[in-house]
């Protein structure tokens, strides 16, 4: 840390405190866009500064505290995630998709007190969860940031005028300490020990503000974001940089075709700064892409999830864009092909890290020596946007992080010397995850959910490939002697009814007598995924 403040990396400011700073500078330029709003930088902090003093004065929250939110992609939740900021509160970025057990057990483990959601979300589910958890004690205070209020919980109306008078000096933000935790963002599933990121001011503030150079953005550019904007992506690769930077950020309330391509006629973007390979494809598949002057957009970066080749190539020829891919991950790191990069790099690896100080090492697998250039290890990272452990998890940090400080990340890297310049691609990985079109899936969490079901004797979920999305989960179950095998639908009403967030049920079962055993006595994932792969492309054929 000592380092990164010499080297003038972290400014020895809070995030919010860089935030507001921004904000005056760029005052009267356009902050955000939604289909519903269009806000300068003034409009947007005064109601942000609002919200803050509304939240302490209308609620029982204090600074410290921390927050879950169940939001969207709406103008609402950029208020109430800088609003929460400036109020010395700290955003927990869950997910609305994320179901009551989720979001209480997160809640419990972080110590978390209060609960941001937006009502009128998907089908309107959330008040219920909400109620849910106020009921159980996991949180006490609930604030309806948009729809209709319900009981107890506060609205986003009463807040704002409750704020109108306040004193944005005398908010708390401005004595935040700057090397405490501004947000958490969330890694593992919700079964076992929560892997929790805990992102501190100066460093999440470093990374926004870093990727916001690396592109080069500022007065008129223009970012488009159609991902979840609370996901660590969304505020570190677009919410945060484009605030800090002067930019304007265009939140798409889906990653729907039809509705990046109005906006992208409306808007102009030229940075679309994550695009996971599913979504090229379906922008590929999209007849009005083609149709659609694209040309604005100068940086499409790819990312979240292996990008095939084929899409790199069908992307350039077919719509005229010459893909950048970033890595990354809510620990922390992100690489990012460099600018001027030639084909091969853009098409064949995920660049190199963003900072000069950002260390990788390629490790051995299970070992902690470096394996040479052009081989196969496991990609270690460290440095000053890179977390040092995992929140309240003191045990796990001990195998997660190597003794002098580096994230073993899980995934399979190798370091490649090419045109001069020296970049990473992804070959894998080792973590027993499963990443669903860039939302990823910890098999123990929902392998721990269908043991619970009486009838079910044994359990592995595998990613089978697909496609689009690139993986999906297939649940191979043992049955109880004498039961009737589950199926897609019956299996995931099960899990749906344990708290089991939508996106990570899984979508195909295969039954059997047992599950295949390595030779070391563990269930063998690798002959299982191999087996659905054969069983897919015997269909296919
Ligand atoms: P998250 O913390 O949800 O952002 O997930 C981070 C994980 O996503 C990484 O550890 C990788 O497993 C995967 N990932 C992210 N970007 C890429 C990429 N460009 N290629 C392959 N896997 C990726």
């Amino acid at each position: 840390m000592a380092r990164y403040r010499a080297e003038g990396l972290w400014q020895g400011r809070s995030l919010p405190v860089e935030l507001m700073a921004a904000a005056r500078a760029h005052g009267e330029r356009t902050a955000l866009i939604t289909p519903e709003v269009h806000w300068t930088y003034a409009e947007l902090s005064a109601t942000a500064a609002r919200f803050a003093a509304g939240l302490l004065a209308r609620t029982r929250l204090r600074p410290g505290d921390a927050v879950m939110f169940q939001m969207g992609n709406v103008a609402e939740t950029v208020v109430a995630y800088l609003g929460c900021l400036l109020a010395g509160i700290r955003p927990v970025c869950t997910l609305p998709q994320h179901g009551t057990r989720e979001i209480a057990v997160l809640a419990r483990h972080i110590g978390a007190r209060g609960l941001v959601l937006q009502a009128d979300f998907g089908r309107g589910q959330l008040p219920d969860q909400a109620r849910t958890l106020l009921a159980d004690g996991a949180v006490e205070e609930a604030v309806v940031v948009r729809g209709e209020v319900f009981g107890t919980a506060v609205g986003y109306d009463d807040l704002l005028s409750a704020g109108a008078t306040a004193d944005p000096a005398a908010l708390p933000y401005h004595a935040l300490p700057p090397e405490g935790v501004a947000v958490f963002q969330l890694s593992g599933g919700t079964t076992g020990l929560p892997k929790i990121a805990p992102r501190q001011h100066e460093e999440y503030a470093y990374n926004g503000a870093l990727w916001a150079r690396t592109l080069g953005w500022g007065e008129g550019t223009v970012v488009l974001y159609p991902l979840p904007i609370m996901h660590n992506a969304g505020v570190s690769l677009a919410l945060q940089p484009a605030l800090l930077s002067g930019a304007t950020l265009v939140l798409a309330p889906s990653a729907d075709t039809g509705t990046l391509l109005d906006l992208i006629e409306r808007t102009r973007p030229q940075v679309l700064p994550l695009v996971p390979p599913a979504l090229a494809i379906r922008l590929l598949e999209e007849p009005r892409s083609h149709r659609t002057d694209l040309s604005c957009l100068t940086d499409f970066v790819v990312g979240g999830q292996k990008l095939a080749l084929e899409v790199a190539e069908r992307l350039r020829d077919e719509l005229g864009i010459a893909v950048r891919q970033k890595f990354g991950m809510a620990e922390g790191m992100f690489l990012l092909t460099p600018p001027g990069a030639t084909e091969w790099l853009r098409h064949h690896t995920v660049g190199a890290p963003l900072s000069p100080l950002d260390e990788i090492r390629i490790l051995r697998p299970g070992g902690d020596e470096e394996v040479p250039d052009g081989e196969i290890g496991e990609l270690c990272v460290r440095g000053p946007y890179t977390i040092r452990g995992y929140y309240r998890a003191e045990r796990h940090n001990a195998s997660a992080f190597t003794p002098d400080g580096f994230y073993r990340t899980g995934d399979l890297a190798r370091r490649h010397r090419r045109d001069g310049v020296v970049a990473y691609s992804i070959d894998g990985r080792i973590k027993d995850v499963i990443n669903r079109g860039v939302e990823k899936i910890h098999a123990d969490e929902v392998e721990d959910l269908v043991m619970r079901h009486p009838d079910v004797a044994n359990v592995a979920l595998v990613a089978m490939p697909d496609p689009v999305l690139g993986e999906r989960a297939c649940a191979y179950l043992v049955m109880e002697p004498g039961r009737r095998p589950l199926t897609v639908a019956t299996l995931g009403a099960f899990l749906l009814g344990e708290g089991l967030a939508k996106y990570k049920l899984p979508e195909r079962v295969e039954s059997v007598e047992s599950l295949p055993l390595s030779n070391v006595g563990k269930v063998s994932k690798k002959d299982l995924r191999q087996d659905i792969e054969a069983k897919l492309t015997a269909e296919t054929a």
